[in-house]
């Protein structure tokens, strides 16, 4: 089972119309020749194959998520998130939008979805014996693409060098690890034709380098002396530095014996103050800080816009029309760059499409982002979804939990920016709601509020969060009920 993480069961197309839905039960699961037990065999439903999602990836150590609000499966394996959405034909694979031909359904509470669209999305291998009813899976091979071939560690005065040289380039994945401080870079399919090794060095920068090949990929970890600074340079070519100490790429020891201070780290700090400059807050605002959440992102697509029969809207190309992470991402984008041009400062949780963790994590990181930070007042953009196509208007979610932290209050917050928002939107006014066990207005620090400014189920909403220039309104209303929030802190500090 080393390699397979995500496991679909896939039956030859042929057999779909052979088999009846009675006879299809029983049948044998096999993954690199072990055979699979499955609590709920698949079945064959209206010609199309099913598999019980939450069985199979169970089972093989995926990441499964249910949100019952959306109706959606979250599957989040190695690389490839996939989300499904009870009923709706569209699927995401991270993050992209893919048709099925077959809608996942919930049969007797279990979570079923067509294997087609697996089989289309995965490279798999599949077989199937009529004989012994069973279907034979082989995980695809992953090829390596590129091989180590050298390791060498420069050592100089000011820096040691690390090159590794590949036959091909690859970019590698970097990350670090403390305790002790170690740069570790993962080169996707790529092998090590030195031998599995390490090579302590008795060195001022580096107390040893290690490298091994796993299943797929090679890593090499650097163990620096203490918490050391580095540059990467090469990277995606076939001759990767990792410079490890002074930042400069100097490896000449015959001269330069003066200790001179540390260049880098003094243009970054210069840097970092020319940035700080750059935005002068207004004097009442200058100790606040303004985090804007957009809500969803990456695999996390959010609401989709759907008819009344809870079908995906799809534009003319096929595409969901209107998916919540991109409406919330656009709303949020315009509320930092209002409140930035008044001079306050703004934090973002995510400004582009993305997304880590599984959904809790997800969720909890952006809670620690503002509490890290000390922010000041915390704003969620997100927007609603409802069974019926009926439910319309506005809406901010806070909690009665909130004591007042930073002079002022979740609600009070909540009932700052609303009457902006509604104005803005047009649409119905839904008042405030209290809902404390919101993530993130449970486990944020500071007064925090949770905006739903219209539902994409809805016709009317829609128009309005189809609409960049309603868009623009809705930022300055938010941004108009946060400042009016932030001169009430101000006095009260
Ligand atoms: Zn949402």
């Amino acid at each position: 089972m080393k390699k397979i993480i995500l496991i679909f069961l896939l039956l030859a197309a042929s057999l779909v119309t052979v088999i009846s839905a009675q006879a299809a039960f029983g049948i044998k699961l096999y993954i690199d020749g072990n055979e699979i037990e499955c609590e709920v065999s698949p079945m064959i439903i209206n010609d199309r194959t099913m598999v019980p999602v939450r069985v199979l990836f169970e089972n093989f150590d995926a990441d499964v998520e249910w949100d019952a609000a959306a109706s959606q499966v979250h599957i989040t394996a190695r690389e490839t998130d996939i989300v499904f959405t009870i009923g709706s034909k569209i699927a995401f694979v991270n993050g992209n939008n893919v048709t099925l031909d077959a809608a996942p359904m919930i049969l007797r509470d279990r979570t079923l979805v067509p294997i087609r669209f697996v089989s289309e999305n995965l490279g798999c291998k599949v077989s199937w014996d009529d004989v012994t009813k069973s279907v034979f899976i082989t995980s695809p091979e992953e090829e390596a693409v590129s091989d180590i071939k050298l390791i060498e560690a420069i050592e100089g005065k000011k820096n040691t060098i690390v090159r590794i040289k590949l036959t091909e380039g690859v970019a590698p994945v970097i990350t670090t690890a403390s305790a002790p401080f170690r740069i570790i870079l993962d080169f996707e399919k790529t092998s090590l034709s030195i031998k599995d090794g390490k090579n302590h060095l008795s060195d001022k920068y580096i107390t040893e380098i290690r490298w091994a090949s796993h299943d797929g990929y090679s890593r090499v970890v650097i163990e620096t002396s203490g918490e050391q600074p580095y540059e990467i340079s090469g990277e995606g070519t076939s001759d990767v530095e990792i410079t490890v100490g002074n930042g400069t790429a100097d490896t000449d020891s015959s001269f330069d014996e003066v200790t001179e201070p540390e260049e880098n780290e003094e243009q970054e700090e210069q840097k970092n103050q020319a940035a700080q400059e750059e935005l002068v807050p207004l004097p009442e605002f200058e100790n606040m800080l303004i985090v804007i959440d957009a809500g969803h992102g990456g695999k996390d697509v959010g609401a989709l816009a759907k008819d009344e029969n809870g079908e995906t809207l799809v534009d003319s190309n096929g595409n969901p029309l209107l998916v919540e992470k991109d409406v919330n991402l656009a709303i949020s984008l315009k509320i930092r760059d209002r409140l930035q041009e008044k001079g306050i400062r703004v934090l973002m949780t995510r400004d582009d499409d993305s997304f880590t963790g599984t959904n809790k994590e997800n969720l909890m990181a952006r809670c620690e982002i503002a509490n890290e930070n000390n922010a000041t007042l915390f704003v969620s953009v997100h927007n609603n979804s409802a069974v019926s196509p009926k439910a319309t208007g506005t809406e901010i979610c806070y909690t009665e939990e909130s004591t007042g932290a930073n002079g002022i209050t979740s609600k009070e917050l909540a009932q700052n920016i609303l009457p902006y928002l509604t104005e803005a939107t047009g649409l119905t006014d839904r008042g405030i709601v209290n809902r404390p066990n919101l993530v993130v207005l449970k486990n944020t620090a500071m007064p925090a509020v949770l905006l739903e400014c219209g539902f994409l189920t809805c016709e009317t909403d829609r128009k309005v969060l189809m609409d960049d220039n309603k868009l623009n309104d809705i930022a300055e209303g938010v941004a108009t009920g946060i400042i009016k929030s932030m001169k009430q802190i101000a006095k009260n500090m």
